[in-house]
This record gives C-alpha cells, sequence and structure tokens, in this order.
C-alpha cells in the first residue's frame, strides 16, 4: 500500500518511539568504528581480532576455532573485502564507513515509471533475481542517517552527503545459513555472516546498476550512511526484538540487510507488526544465554550503558563495549543471542510454521513452553563430518 504520509507516521506501527532526547548517531560512536579510534575499546584482543581476518593470528585448538574454521570464514567475506578495500586509500571503507561507489553511469535518459506500485513490484522480483531473500521499500528518513560519517584515513568526521532527489530506501534481508548459526560460538560460524556479506555486496551493487541503468539515481548500502534496522521495521520486512535483531515470518531473526537509496519512483510497503514484542516480554533466552550479559532483562529503555547506544530512542540496547569485547576474545563474530532465540526455525517445515502461528497469538506462553528444550549448540566438526559430496 501506498505510504503517502510523513515518514514519522508509521512509528507506532513500526514499533518504534522517539523522545525530544533523541540525537541522529554519529558513525564514529559505532562500536566496530570505535575500534579503530577508541583507546578504550582496542585491546591486544581487539587487535588479533582484526589480525585473525588475514591469518595473522594463529587460530586457536579447540571445535570450530581450527585453521579450516578461520579459512572457510575469512574466504566468505572475501567479496565483501575486495568491495571495502577499493578505495580505502581515499578514506573510504565502502559498505562500512562509506557508502558504495557506483560503478555504472546514470543513464541520461529515464523509462517512464506511469506506476510506482508497478515498478516496486519489478524491482522486487529483480531483487529475488539478484538473491535477496526479502525485499520491502520506505520513504527516505533523514533521522536513521548518520550525523556524519568517517573518513578511515584518521578517522576525522566528514559529511554523510547522499545524490540529490533520493526519496525511497530498498530495504534487503539475506538470510545466514541456519547450519552454520546453530553452531554459533565458533569461527566456522561466521562463515554464515561473512558469506552473507559478500552476497549483500554483489546484490546492492547489481540491484543499484539496474536502477542507474533506467535513468535514476540509486547508491548501494550496508552497514554504511544510516541505521539499516528502522528501515527495515518501515519496510515491513519484521518487528524489533530483545536481542537487538530484526525478527521476520520468514526466516526469524537468521537475517542481514542491506539498502538502496534510490530516486526510482516507488510505492512504499507499511509496517508489519506481527506479535514478537508481546512474545519477548515473557522469554530473555537471549539475555540469559549471553556469556557476557550484554543483552536487557527488563522492558525497552530510553538510552543505553555507553556511546555507542542510540540517544532518545525507547527499545532493548545492548552493551556494545561488553558483546563486542567478547567477539574480541574469541577472535570471531558471536551470535548466540540468534542461535538460541525461539523464533531460529525452518518455516518451510509445517510444525514451525504452526509454532509460529502459536508464538504470535495470545497462547505465546504455550509457544515458549514448547520451545524450552531448543536452543542448543551443534558440534563444528559434526558440521564438518556431515558434508555430502555434492553430485
Ligand atoms: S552477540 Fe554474543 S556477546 Fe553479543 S549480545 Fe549476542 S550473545 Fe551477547
Ligand atoms: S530469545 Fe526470546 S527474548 Fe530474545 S529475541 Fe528471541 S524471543 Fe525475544
Amino acid at each position: 500500500m501506498q505510504d503517502t504520509s510523513t515518514p514519522h507516521a508509521s512509528d507506532a506501527q513500526a514499533g518504534i518511539e522517539t523522545t525530544d532526547a533523541f540525537e541522529p548517531f554519529a558513525q564514529k560512536n559505532d562500536i566496530f568504528t570505535r575500534a579503530f579510534w577508541d583507546s578504550s575499546v582496542q585491546t591486544k584482543q581487539t587487535d588479533a581480532f582484526f589480525a585473525s581476518y588475514r591469518m595473522e593470528a594463529i587460530p586457536r585448538r579447540g571445535d570450530g576455532f581450527g585453521q579450516r574454521d578461520f579459512a572457510l570464514r575469512n574466504a566468505s567475506w572475501l567479496i565483501s573485502d575486495i568491495m571495502t578495500d577499493r578505495h580505502a586509500q581515499d578514506g573510504r571503507r565502502e559498505g562500512f564507513q562509506a557508502p558504495i561507489s557506483s560503478d555504472t553511469p546514470v543513464a541520461p535518459e529515464k523509462v517512464n515509471v506511469d506506476s510506482p506500485a508497478e515498478m516496486s513490484k519489478e524491482i522486487k522480483r529483480i531483487s529475488k533475481f539478484f538473491k535477496a531473500d526479502l525485499c520491502g521499500i520506505t520513504a527516505i528518513d533523514p533521522r536513521w542517517h548518520y550525523s556524519a560519517r568517517v573518513d578511515v584515513r584518521d578517522m576525522s568526521e566528514v559529511p554523510n552527503d547522499l545524490p540529490e532527489g533520493i526519496t525511497s530506501v530498498i530495504v534487503l534481508g539475506h538470510e545466514m545459513d541456519a547450519d552454520l548459526v546453530a553452531t554459533y560460538p565458533a569461527a566456522l560460524a561466521g562463515a554464515a555472516t561473512g558469506r552473507a556479506y559478500s552476497q549483500e555486496a554483489a546484490t546492492v551493487m547489481q540491484i543499484a546498476a539496474y536502477i542507474r541503468n533506467l535513468g535514476y539515481e540509486a547508491v548501494p548500502s550496508m552497514n554504511d550512511t544510516a541505521l539499516v534496522i528502522p528501515y527495515a521495521l518501515k519496510a515491513g520486512l519484521g518487528e524489533y526484538a530483545r536481542n537487538q535483531l530484526v525478527i521476520s515470518p520468514e526466516y526469524g531473526p537468521r537475517l542481514r540487510f542491506s539498502k538502496i537509496f534510490t530516486s526510482l519512483p516507488l510505492e512504499h510497503d507499511t509496517p508489519r507488526p506481527l506479535g514478537v514484542r508481546a512474545f519477548c516480554d515473557i522469554c530473555t533466552k537471549c539475555a540469559e544465554a549471553c556469556p557476557v550479559k550484554a543483552l536487557p532483562f527488563g522492558a525497552p529503555e530510553i538510552g543505553g550503558a555507553n556511546i555507542s547506544a542510540l540517544k532518545g530512542v525507547r527499545k532493548w540496547t545492548s552493551d556494545a563495549e561488553k558483546c563486542f569485547g567478547f567477539w574480541a576474545k574469541l577472535a570471531s563474530d558471536c551470535a548466540i543471542c540468534m542461535r538460541v532465540c525461539p523464533f531460529n526455525r525452518d518455516f518451510s517445515k509445517w510444525q514451525n510454521r504452526l509454532w509460529l502461528r502459536i508464538a504470535l497469538s495470545p497462547l505465546r506462553a504455550v509457544a515458549l513452553w514448547l520451545d524450552r528444550k531448543r536452543g542448543g549448540r551443534k558440534k563444528p566438526n559434526d558440521w564438518w563430518a556431515n558434508q555430502s559430496s555434492p553430485r
């Protein structure tokens, strides 16, 4: 449905509550960006974390942390890394600290768009062709854009500008591999993250190139430029949860998100309240499972533990310093809070679709009880042992 009102109008439907204390987020305060400049975040473990992605740190012994586990994880990041590094000498770590540069000029002649609704359908079809698993479209909303981005040569703040005329954001969801997510925490599991980022990079660049060839502006983006979670909520891709992830009825929390900013005339989707918030109100599995207790147990609150929290928004907020500290200790990313979530299921199975209906109904406590024995970790060595030969 066309949403012709202001971007703020659908805040409540998207579960977003901002207050007078709201401030757009400065990218330099993102915990990963802080790891490049903030001595309170930088440790020997942080150095080893980044070095492990270049195989400079010696892989640890132990199931899921051997050389081939790190090798698969690092290989899965390769396409994203190539894209990210290509303009780093100009201060742009694209996809993370800067939007992705365009490789395609905007065609001088525009195709006619008589129906934004039909064009939205076309973009959703094209997004599937380029391997996005979910696609929603929403209006540009400057509140979610970084107040400034950083130049990675000296970590100074620089303007976070987009081209003139951008009106819409195409938000894409990318499924993370279920069998690998089941092995978190492990360097092996990080291959699910890296593969999704590499897929994202290709997908957003190709869709943006398609739109630019139609004669309209399109800027491909991953974690750079703007917070993607509010955009995913506004685009109707899912609902925000205690584990700080967007939970979708298609893939639960097992998703990464990317986006494309565009001037192409498009119809906008509306948010999709599902009942996840009510479920999280009676569930604390993620908060209990977090090894460093970085997730909150209570109701959503305004602000958070440190400068990496978004100001003036009532929401569940993790302690990003504790969370990233654990990642550094592992020398890999952690998503235990994704693995243990009751919504982390294969919804192609009817039993899980039935469970979802119960979980999103007033019988949610029954669904939580039914889930009590799920969410255990699969052994990384079993993942390697269970690989069947490709036919
Ligand atoms: S990613 Fe790991 S450390 Fe961070 S909040 Fe989730 S469970 Fe805790
Ligand atoms: S584990 Fe429970 S509380 Fe945490 S996000 Fe999932 S459903 Fe919500």
